[in-house]
This record gives C-alpha cells, sequence and structure tokens, in this order.
C-alpha cells in the first residue's frame, strides 16, 4: 500500500515502533507488559519446533521485539536472525541474549530488506503477533515468503476480527483483565484467517494449518485447540 507521496516508505506504522519502544525496558518482566508474550512463548514454541525441527535449521524472526521467541529458538539448536525496526526492544534483545548467553543476530531491518537481500535464505521464518502493527500485511507475508528456501517453513500468529475478537482481545485483555496496556491492538487490523490464508496463497505459500490460541481468564492460562475466533497461528511451507 505503498502512497504516491512516500513511494519509498517502509511497511511500517512509525506510532506502533515507538509504542513498542516505549514498553522496551519492560519486555523481559514475565509479569509485565508482555506477560502474555511470555505465556504463550512455550505453546508456540513447541508447535513451531515439532513441524519444523528447529535444531540446526536457520532461521529468521520478523518483528522479534525483545526476542522471547528468537532466542527460545536458538536454546533448542536453530540459528536464528532477529529483525526489527523499532531499535529499542532489539537493543534489549541483544543485552538479554548476552546475558542468557544465547548467540542471535539481531538486526534492524524490514522484512522486505531482509527479502530483498537474502531471498530464500532461511529454512523457518516466523512472524508472531506482528501483522496486525503493520500498514500493508500482505506485503509482510510476501516478504516472509521470499525470505524462505524452497520446501521451509513460514510460521504466522494474529488476531482474528470479530465481535467476539474485539470483546476478547481489546475489551477484555485491555481494560478489564489488563494483560495488556491500553491502545496496544486495534481493531481494524485484526485479520480473519481467510485474509491470511488469502495473503498467503498469492504470496506462493501452502498452507499446513491453522490453530487457535485461546486465553481462560479462571485459570489465567493459555491453551492451543481449535477455536481460532480470537487469537491464531498459521503453518505454511513453500512448495519444493
Ligand atoms: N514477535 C515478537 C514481538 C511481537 S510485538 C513476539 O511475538 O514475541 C510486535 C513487534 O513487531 C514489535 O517489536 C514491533 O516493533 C514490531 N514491528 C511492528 N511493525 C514492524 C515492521 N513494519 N517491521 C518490523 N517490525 C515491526
Amino acid at each position: 500500500m505503498t502512497t504516491l507521496d512516500q513511494p519509498a516508505a517502509p511497511n511500517a506504522d512509525p506510532a506502533e515502533l515507538q509504542k513498542f519502544g516505549a514498553l522496551a525496558h519492560r519486555w523481559w518482566d514475565p509479569q509485565g507488559d508482555m506477560r502474555p508474550l511470555h505465556e504463550i512463548n512455550p505453546l508456540r514454541l513447541d508447535w513451531i519446533d515439532r513441524l519444523a525441527s528447529l535444531a540446526g535449521k536457520r532461521v529468521i524472526d520478523v518483528g522479534c521485539g525483545g526476542g522471547i521467541l528468537a532466542e527460545a529458538m536458538a536454546q533448542r539448536g536453530a540459528r536464528v536472525t532477529g529483525i526489527d525496526l523499532s531499535p529499542k526492544p532489539l537493543r534489549v534483545a541483544q543485552l538479554h541474549a548476552l546475558e542468557s548467553g544465547v548467540t542471535v543476530d539481531y538486526r534492524e531491518a524490514s522484512a522486505e530488506s531482509m527479502a530483498a537481500e537474502s531471498p530464500g535464505a532461511f529454512d523457518v521464518v516466523t512472524c508472531m503477533e506482528m501483522l496486525e502493527h503493520v500498514p500493508d500485511p500482505a506485503s509482510t507475508v510476501a516478504a516472509c515468503s521470499q525470505l524462505a528456501r524452497p520446501g521451509g517453513w513460514v510460521f504466522f500468529s494474529t488476531i482474528n476480527r470479530n465481535p467476539k475478537s474485539f470483546l476478547f482481545a481489546i475489551v477484555g485483555a485491555e481494560y478489564v483483565l489488563r494483560l495488556l496496556p491500553k491502545g496496544t491492538h486495534e481493531y481494524a487490523k485484526f485479520i480473519r484467517p481467510s485474509e491470511l490464508a488469502a495473503m498467503a496463497r498469492a504470496a506462493g505459500l501452502d498452507l499446513v494449518e491453522v490453530l487457535g490460541l485461546t486465553y481462560n481468564p479462571l485459570t489465567r492460562r493459555f491453551a492451543l485447540g481449535r477455536d481460532t475466533d480470537v487469537n491464531y497461528l498459521v503453518a505454511c511451507r513453500k512448495p519444493q
């Protein structure tokens, strides 16, 4: 969705990048603003690892933020590159990797620029909880597809768009349960699974699995399952 007055503008919303920059110092506090990312991390990590067997794989995590998933994938033996366009979370990610003794190659870059630089360079591409923050998610999906080698895996996660997701992901998570800071998500940017599937197919990817992610406010636990009404994950594969 490149506008005519900004032909070379990257596919990024400066207000979104700034928002994540302001949260950067609390990124690794498991009880802080990023608590949901910490809680869903083991679930998504196991799912990705089960499908794509991370050990020894070249992985790029697009929109890696403070590196919660990137580091965990490196700990499973993947060679991980993490990219983001918000400098502060990237710096936090770098410092945290040093403290953990884990090697991750963090870079300030967009999916599109990395795809132009290193097409087909990765066995696995992950792009989690990021598509709902970019102006043109189809462009990000296309770039993720370009980054994957033939036969490689591409994983996305985002939030569905319907009255229930408005109620759960915005009213519930931001205002009632206060799982996330107010203003984290914007309803209009949510993406239906059918829309993401269409973007993936247009980018030349085959859909392998769509999985729901639900939160139980009573047990305060997340779980993977069939219910894709609010949060969901998608696994795709690039044909050989
Ligand atoms: N993927 C991480 C972080 C999710 S938070 C995880 O799931 O743990 C969303 C991240 O996307 C933030 O770090 C934000 O800076 C980043 N982001 C938003 N727009 C971006 C863009 N256009 N290019 C790269 N990163 C972007």
